[in-house]
């Protein structure tokens, strides 16, 4: 089969593997399990490590498994380069570890994934200073850029109460200023939404969530997008300079960031991811469909105080959401009205499960406040403006007929 350059999304994923010929004609990449790749030359083995060729060296850097999911990811993201990493965290992580140094300073959407808000807290203990804005208004990070600031870092739709940030904007400000832009599409995925096109220099994927899609292997990506000029970046040791400027971030990345702190992805966990990533854009669609009415169910309920889905016209950042997004994604919020026990009601429900995950085939639904964000007290989640009460739903692919009625019958009390 030869590389034709204009294929659509799925298809390109579903026939990737195979461009570069599999043995045994196998449509799969296989899993790779070695960790040590041996070499008949020694002398080849000595070039493979100084980078002079390609090839495999040690599970921790590289592993053909996970290399193919790398390039797919790459192609959903139209990027430059990807890496992948145990978690979303373990990429996310990657970024801290492999990028920033004491003194430097990050400007930070408030309206985080709750493990990445306490992540931030953790670099601000190790010397770099960290400001939270927020970021649905370009003039708060416009306001808090300072002369050290080497990041700036937001989500699309943020989890939960699904805020959106003003990423065109913060794009066109970090693209003047030359700081380098990342971007947390995990809420989108690439098949919503391409953080390049807003000129995000880097792109994180908790592959986790539905690009894997079945809530059955963790993983997480870094995708660098060649929208951010390295040669402007100024911590870039001399050592990863040999290449073009092009390939500095991720070269640094890749050591610093995954060989040294070492949350590598496996490879049956790569291969669940790349099972998974060929039915994005179904699924996808799917899910974002069942939101809306789902959405829309709970926003005419006269039982349910309010309710955050970008894809409702209710929400601040509708128009937004609607210019930049192919859909307004698989995950919403909402909080009922006083005198409801919350947890009563999600008793109640008996397709949505309570848990923890998101992204997952099977609708999902967590108290916010008592769970996921319990950690960070009553007062930050004030700042991040989650209720006490609040709700979160990630979408899954039921039939709408049935996870609607399940829905209508909780709050009926049935
Ligand atoms: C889940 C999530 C992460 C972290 O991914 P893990 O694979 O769970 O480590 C990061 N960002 C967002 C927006 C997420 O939802």
């Amino acid at each position: 089969m030869t590389e034709k350059k204009n294929y659509g999304f799925t298809t390109t994923i579903l026939h990737n593997d195979r461009q570069k010929g599999i043995e045994h004609g196998s449509l799969h990449k296989p899993i790779h399990t070695s960790v040590a790749f041996g070499y008949a030359d020694a002398r080849q083995l000595a070039s493979v490590f100084q980078g002079k060729e390609p090839g495999f060296r040690y599970g921790r850097q590289g592993n053909p498994t996970v290399s193919a999911l790398e390039d797919k990811v790459n192609k959903m993201e139209q990027g430059v380069a990807t890496l992948c990493f145990a978690t979303g965290m373990g990429a996310i992580g990657a970024v801290f570890q492999g990028l920033l140094r004491a003194g430097d300073h990050v400007v930070s959407s408030s309206f985080l994934f709750g493990n990445t808000n306490s992540l931030w807290q953790t670099v601000a203990g190790q010397g770099a200073s960290v400001d939270f804005v927020d970021a649905t208004d370009v003039a708060n990070v416009a306001a808090a850029i300072k002369p050290d600031t080497r990041i700036v870092f937001v989500e699309t739709i943020a989890n939960p109460r699904t805020q959106v940030a003003d990423l065109k904007r913060i794009g066109q400000l970090c693209q003047e200023r030359g700081i380098l832009y990342i971007v947390d599409n995990t809420m989108t995925t690439p098949y919503l939404f391409l953080p390049k096109s807003v000129g995000a220099g880097l792109v994180v994927n908790a592959l986790t969530k539905s690009i894997g899609g079945h809530g059955n292997a963790l993983g997480g990506s870094l995708t660098d997008t060649g929208a951010y000029d390295w040669t402007r970046f100024p911590n870039i040791y001399e050592n990863y300079k040999k290449a073009a400027p092009a390939q500095w971030g991720i070269t640094q990345i890749r050591a610093k960031g995954l060989r040294d702190f070492g949350a590598s992805l496996g490879p049956e966990a790569a291969h669940h991811i790349a099972v998974g990533a060929e039915t994005l854009a179904l699924r996808m669609e799917r899910t974002c469909a069942n939101a809306l009415a789902l959405a829309e169910l709970l926003e005419s309920d006269e039982r349910v105080a309010a309710v955050y889905y970008p894809g409702l016209k209710s929400h601040p950042q509708h128009a937004i959401s609607s210019e930049l997004f192919r859909r307004h994604g698989s995950l919403l919020s909402f909080e009922l009205k006083d005198g409801i026990d919350c947890f009563d009601f999600l008793n109640r429900l008996k397709l949505a499960v309570p848990a923890s995950n998101l992204g997952d085939t099977r609708t999902l639904i967590i108290p916010v406040a008592h769970t996921i964000f319990f950690e960070m007290g009553a007062e930050r989640r004030a700042s991040m403006g989650i209720a006490e009460s609040l709700i979160r739903v990630s979408v899954g692919i039921e039939d709408t007929a049935d996870l609607l009625d399940d829905f209508a019958c909780a709050l009926e009390g049935c």
